[in-house]
């Protein structure tokens, strides 16, 4: 008899259905008519491309790459792009779904899409991550434009990537076109304020959580599980509110110090050694689980999908849970969560600051003009903390979790103007 794998324990949900199911509840509770269920359980648009790339030494390697427009009813398509050697079309699909929940959620004028290419970019030389990226733009050059679907980035690629994007679309069309991406390097018409957005808006959700808790960020402790560009920012910008982080971690492990870690010293530190914490001599190494079920008040998962799931929500000590990755906490945990009676702040209202700087950069490429940074922050600001309100009101007078509300407040305004727009 062949070998039989024994099947694997399922941590892992399909994160479409996950996306689904909380979809479903908020429906449910709000009402929503059959016909507009029908139009916006569906991605508008999934696109499978296969990417001959030459590589360093000359052999010629096919990538697969997705781009999945999950509708453009409010306006052009918004998201970014992932680099990662696991990523699969339905995580995409999901992605994709979730951009269109946070962008409605902030109000900015952007439906919702998310690309992503199957490769390991860390065993990727800079001039094979180009060839990779201009031969993506070139495949999608009749998706992407700067009124139809613009890109971003996501894990595994920032403002260089962008930089190659925007460049090939621009060589392409036979002119300069920078609004066709976000998060582009500064001198290329990217914004201030983009690299730190979705830090900061964790960290204003964060705030705006806490002072409907009663708890004072002085007197609160946390940890952060992830330390890429949105960890990072969030442990330091919380640090600068005078929350103590007590741990940290990364792909290679996680950090604890019961003092309080120097945040500052650790980005230092990581920025000096390729990205990464490991060796980072400032805490203890302590295991990732421990990270997530630390006795702390805050906990923000900022790094994948899938960290919190039914395994080890009932062991979660945290009041508050804020998501700065998009879908840390399967569906499956919601239950429990809810059930422990901890608020989560949502991953489609906690870190939608990145895309709304993003949306800001858009505006400023449009006008061919430069907001100052202060600009860029009071404003990005103040979107955060209405829209925390208005779900948090929202999640009152509905009687549902912030999740479920925030679902709401976004299908709602999808709902709306799919009404006054109409179909065919
Ligand atoms: N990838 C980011 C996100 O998941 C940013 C998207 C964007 O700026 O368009 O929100």
């Amino acid at each position: 008899m062949a070998y039989k794998e024994p099947a694997p324990i399922k941590d892992k949900e399909n994160p479409f259905e996950s996306m689904m199911s909380r979809f479903n509840i908020a429906a449910e509770a709000l009402g929503l008519d059959d016909e507009t269920y029908e139009v916006l359980k569906s991605p508008t648009r999934q696109v499978i491309v296969h990417l001959p790339v030459t590589m360093d030494d000359g052999s010629v390697r096919v990538f697969e790459g997705f781009r999945v427009i999950h509708s453009n009813i409010l306006g052009p398509s918004k998201g970014g792009i992932r680099y990662d050697k696991g990523v699969f079309l339905d995580e995409v699909k999901a992605l994709a779904a979730w951009m269109t929940w946070k962008c409605a959620v902030v109000d900015i004028p952007y439906g919702g899409a998310k690309g992503g290419i199957i490769c390991d970019p860390s065993t990727m030389s800079a001039g094979e991550l180009e060839r990779l990226t201009r031969a993506y733009t070139v495949a999608l050059i009749d998706t992407f434009g700067p009124d139809q679907d613009i890109p971003a980035p996501d894990m595994g690629t920032g403002p260089r990537e962008m930089a190659w994007l925007m460049d090939e679309y621009s060589k392409t069309k036979g002119m300069t076109v920078n609004s066709v991406v976000t998060g582009k390097p500064l001198v290329l018409g990217g914004s201030l304020g983009r690299v730190e957005a979705t830090g900061r808006g964790v960290m204003v959700s964060a705030m705006a959580a806490m002072e409907v808790l009663g708890m004072d960020p002085t007197q609160s402790t946390a940890a952060v599980q992830g330390f890429g560009n949105v960890g990072s920012s969030t442990a330091k910008l919380l640090a600068e509110r005078g929350v103590k982080i007590l741990g940290i971690s990364d792909v290679s492990g996680a950090y604890w110090n019961p003092n309080g870690i120097d945040i500052a010293g650790a980005i230092e530190y990581k920025n000096a050694h390729n990205g990464r914490l490991e060796g980072y001599a400032g805490a203890e190494p302590i295991s990732n689980d421990e990270l997530l079920t630390s006795a702390v008040d805050l906990l923000v998962p900022a790094a994948v999908e899938d960290v919190i799931t039914a395994r080890n929500a009932d062991q979660i000590q945290a009041k508050l849970i804020v998501e700065g990755a998009n879908g840390p906490t399967s569906a499956n945990a919601d239950k429990i969560i809810n059930e422990k009676g901890i608020m989560v702040v949502p991953d489609i209202l906690a870190n939608s600051g990145g895309v709304t700087v993003s949306y800001f950069e858009w505006v400023q490429n449009r006008l061919g003009y430069k907001w100052s940074l202060e600009m860029v922050t009071e404003r990005s600001d103040r979107i955060m903390t209405e829209a925390f309100n208005k779900v948090y009101a929202t999640s009152l007078k509905y009687n549902v979790p912030m999740r479920i509300a925030a679902y709401i407040v976004a299908i709602d305004k999808v709902a709306q103007t799919y009404k006054f727009r109409g179909g065919f």
